[in-house]
This record gives structure tokens, sequence and C-alpha cells, in this order.
């Protein structure tokens, strides 16, 4: 079971201080650099900023090969 490691990638429920409960959030896309991005996490009650992500460039071509993205990235690679 890796479901710990399946929560680094996703924040579904962060605390909100203004709704003082864990809220379910939304990810909007903050900032583009050209080794990673920013997100920041908005509780979809009262719309407050509640956390912020950096996602580096290896870490989001790995969500997307979790994710089962365009992108694959072979399990294993044969260099012959
Ligand atoms: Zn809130």
């Amino acid at each position: 079971m890796s479901q710990q490691q399946f929560e680094n990638f996703t924040a579904s429920s962060l605390y909100c201080e203004k709704c003082k409960a864990a809220m379910p959030v939304r990810e909007r896309l903050l900032l583009v650099l050209p080794d990673k991005e920013i997100f920041d996490y908005l509780c979809t009650g009262c719309g407050s900023s509640v956390g912020r992500r950096e996602i580096t460039a290896g870490e989001k071509l790995l969500a997307e090969a979790m994710a089962g993205g365009p992108r694959r990235a072979p399990m294993s690679v044969r260099l012959q």
C-alpha cells in the first residue's frame, strides 16, 4: 500500500483557519517557472488560500506517469 506516497501528489483537503475545519481544496496554477510550477490551494468553502505547493519538473513527470498521462515513463531503460 502506498497511500501516503499518493497523498504527496494530491492534497484533496487541507485545514482552513476561516472554516476551522479540514476543507476540500481547489488547485489553482499560480506561477510557471522554467524548472517548476507553483500551485495555490483554495478552500472550496470560503475561497481563501490555505496552502501552496511547488512542483518541480521531475515531480510533474512522475505525477503524469502515475496518472497514466500522455508521457509514460518506462519502468526500466536498457541502454545498448
Ligand atoms: Zn474555508
